[in-house]
């Protein structure tokens, strides 16, 4: 037998090590151990009140273990000062299932907003700002507000949001928990091409049914455990329990819209 570690435990990009997470008397996780690697795609899947949102906030560092210890490429909760946090959130992008998009800014300002915090000059925050907008799919949309867009719309300005200081993983909470099932996949697609594009993505979703199809890893937790593990493997041994439509899992290149060459 091997003796080699697997990739997930030479490069993990996020690791909880025996994690515990209490509020008060409430435990939300109890003794989680769960690596993600560099690159790495996870489901967390479960009920509501399983502890998703809490290992995500943990991942962000909202919130710190009660016990155990979350690290985030070099940022290591037990050792993390306050003024460090900025410098990891920059480095987690983050979605949410209410999109949290700024009412009064534009398109453009949503996602440009992280670099307008940092002071980055205007220069390349037009770059960075209009290329996203097109790996999205909405660079004809930049000057529309978000009550002007459907959710679908909204969502994939919050992942440009998310994406913009080029983070190494992109953590998703219900991304899709207040779209139709078309506009969903659609959502997960786009993730799925952000994701080998070279960020890693961790989502969060009650929704087994939705994700079961696709072949990544998917992790389950249930009362803030976790009880299975499955590892992202060959679609058809998956789907030997589970038939599912190939056109959903086939990989697209990364779109880019035409672009105007200037405004
Ligand atoms: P999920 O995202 O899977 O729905 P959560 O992580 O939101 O689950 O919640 C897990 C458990 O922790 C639930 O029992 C919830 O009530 C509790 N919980 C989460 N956040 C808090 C909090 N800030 N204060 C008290 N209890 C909390």
């Amino acid at each position: 037998m091997s003796t080699q570690p697997s990739t997930q435990e030479r490069h993990p990009i996020v690791s909880l090590y025996h994690v515990s997470k209490r509020y008060g008397r409430r435990t939300a996780l109890h003794d989680i151990t769960l690596h993600v690697e560099h690159g790495g795609f996870v489901f967390v899947v479960g009920p509501s009140g399983a502890g998703k949102s809490t290992l995500l906030r943990l991942v962000y560092m909202e919130e710190f273990p009660s016990e155990g210890q979350v690290t985030v490429s070099g940022f290591v909760s037990t050792r993390m000062r306050r003024n460090r946090i900025p410098h990891l959130r920059r480095k987690v992008g983050l979605i949410f299932q209410d999109f949290k998009l700024l009412e009064d800014r534009n398109v453009f300002e949503n996602v440009a907003f992280p670099l307008y915090v940092i002071g980055a000059n205007r220069g390349y925050i037009r770059r960075t700002v209009l290329d996203l907008l097109g790996r999205v799919g909405l660079y004809q949309k930049r000057n529309a507000h978000p009550r002007e867009l459907s959710g679908g719309e909204q969502q994939r300005v919050a992942i440009a949001r998310a994406l913009v200081n080029s983070p190494y993983v992109l953590l998703a909470d219900e991304p899709t928990g207040n779209l139709d099932p078309v506009v969903a996949r659609e959502i997960l697609k786009l993730l799925f091409r952000i994701n080998v594009a070279g960020t890693a993505v961790i989502m969060a979703t009650h929704d087994h049914e939705l994700v079961r199809r696709y072949r990544q890893r998917i992790v389950h937790v249930e009362q803030g455990e976790i009880v299975q593990d499955e590892e992202a493997f060959d679609l058809w041994s998956r789907e030997a329990s589970a038939p599912a439509d190939p056109s959903e899992w086939r990989e697209e290149p990364l779109v880019v819209e035409p672009r105007e060459a200037a405004e």
